[in-house]
């Protein structure tokens, strides 16, 4: 039998990838948002993109550690990190170089095969999750996919044979059908009913509640899904004991404790999963964690990290898949993010920072401001009026993004790399809000 040269050759620099330069600015197109101001797209944007988030606060054309810069060339402290996503910040110099020789090497590939990037990262989550022998990982391009693959792998669960999958008022697990049919917001669900069956919503936080719902009929429950502190719904932290009781009835009852860490994990609160804290997960081991936003530091990217071989193997071959999902540029980016936190100490400065934060917010003086709670850098500000959008509008326009969760709940999920004195500028924002911004007109 005789072998093609080439096939043997070792790779050879082709006559496109000799044209690439270290410096980029070879074979560049123009940049559509050098030119334009924030009026003009804002306009275009109306004429082209599908109205489903509203019309867009600014049009941002650049990023640099925590600040953005709209097209007016306006600069913005960004405190809501693309909602929990740049954990790095923008233009994270380590980040967008893994990013680029990655993809100067090898960009994508499909899951016919596989690469080094995507072993090393379903590895490293292994690791950082502190899962069991035979422990498996699924990779995916988005938080809803996670979970979307965590409900398909518990339906599995018994061979089908349980059909009620539990979950939290006011959880948010994503968008797409079966992830949606575990989210309990009614404007959400309600106008593309019918969602995939078989859940039913209990009462946040309610321990009573969760005994009740395994009391009866607590083996046909396939699995419960939780966040360990609800994102959406307002940075609400289970109450302490909650997951270690969710634990001790799964158990009991041979039914999937997943946890949704989404928003929560990949350092967002200063472990690596939020369940790790021990006030948090009281020690729980979790059958199924879902991540995404922070994992790729901006690009995207999740997963599912299922516990223990028998878990892993719920969803077999064949049974899932994705064209995109962990693929190599994904997977570098998501290596590069961990790498950046470990060798930076960013879990250490995220715990740290987060309280001097909390605790400058909570003095602040001014009546408006409630309650600050969180964990590191999941930071929630309730106010004693339901003028979270309207602080939002005058933060924007002194420069500074927040994000208004509830009426009466501002939330914070800036990038780990901030500083004290780069956040200054908001708590004085918030220490100066007038008492009568409540009768202001908008
Ligand atoms: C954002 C979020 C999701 C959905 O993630 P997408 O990447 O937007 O699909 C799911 N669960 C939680 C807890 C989230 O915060």
């Amino acid at each position: 039998m005789t072998t093609s040269p080439d096939a043997t050759a070792p790779a050879a620099p082709t006559a496109g990838t000799a044209r690439h330069r270290a410096d980029g600015a070879h074979d560049a197109l123009p940049v559509p948002a050098a030119t334009g101001s924030v009026a003009e797209w804002t306009e275009r944007y109306t004429h082209a993109v599908m109205d489903t988030f509203g019309p867009p606060q600014r049009v941002l054309v650049r990023g640099e550690g925590p600040y953005v810069w709209d097209a007016d060339g306006t600069r913005y402290l960004d405190l809501l990190g693309g909602i929990a996503v740049n954990s790095l910040g923008h233009a994270h110099p380590t980040l967008t170089a893994a990013i680029s020789a990655q993809l100067g090497t090898l960009g994508h590939v499909s899951n016919f095969f596989a690469s080094p990037a995507q072993v090393a990262l379903a590895e490293r989550l292994l690791a950082l999750a502190e899962a069991p022998a035979g422990s498996r990982v699924f990779l995916t391009n988005s938080g809803t996919e996670a979970n979307e693959a965590a409900l398909k792998l518990t339906r599995r669960h018994g061979a089908g044979s349980r059909p009620r999958v539990l979950a939290l008022e006011g959880a948010f697990h994503g968008r797409s059908m079966g992830a949606l049919s575990l989210t309990h917001k009614l404007a959400y669900r309600e106008p593309f009913e019918p969602l995939p069956g078989g859940v039913e919503f209990l009462p946040f936080g309610d321990s009573d509640a969760l005994r009740t719902a395994f009391a009866q009929d607590g083996e046909n429950v396939a699995a419960l899904f939780l966040e360990p502190i609800q994102g959406e719904a307002g940075v609400r932290p289970l109450p302490p004991g909650y997951l270690a009781l969710a634990r001790e009835l799964t158990t009991a009852h041979g039914a999937l404790l997943v946890l949704d860490e989404v928003q929560t994990g990949m350092g967002r609160t200063g472990r690596w999963f939020a369940h790790q804290h021990p006030h948090v997960g009281g020690g729980v081991l979790p059958d199924v964690v879902t991540v995404a936003k922070g994992l790729g530091g901006g690009f995207p990217v999740g997963g599912l990290i299922a516990y223990g071989p028998q878990v892993a193997a719920l969803l077999g071959r064949g049974q899932h898949g994705t064209t995109f999902g962990g693929n190599p540029v994904a997977s570098a980016a998501a290596l590069a993010t961990i790498g950046v936190i470990e060798r930076d100490g960013l879990l250490t400065h995220v715990t740290e920072l987060g309280e001097r934060l909390r605790e400058r917010l909570r003095s602040t003086g001014n009546a408006l401001v409630g309650e600050v709670r969180g964990e590191g850098l999941l930071i929630a500000v309730e106010l004693t009026a339901p003028v979270a959008a309207r602080v939002v509008a005058r933060a924007l326009d002194a420069g500074i993004v927040v994000n208004p969760c509830t009426p009466t709940t501002l939330r914070l999920a800036p990038p780990f790399v901030l500083t004290d004195e780069q956040v200054q500028p908001f708590v004085d924002l918030l220490a100066a809000l007038p008492a009568d911004l409540a009768e202001e007109t908008p």
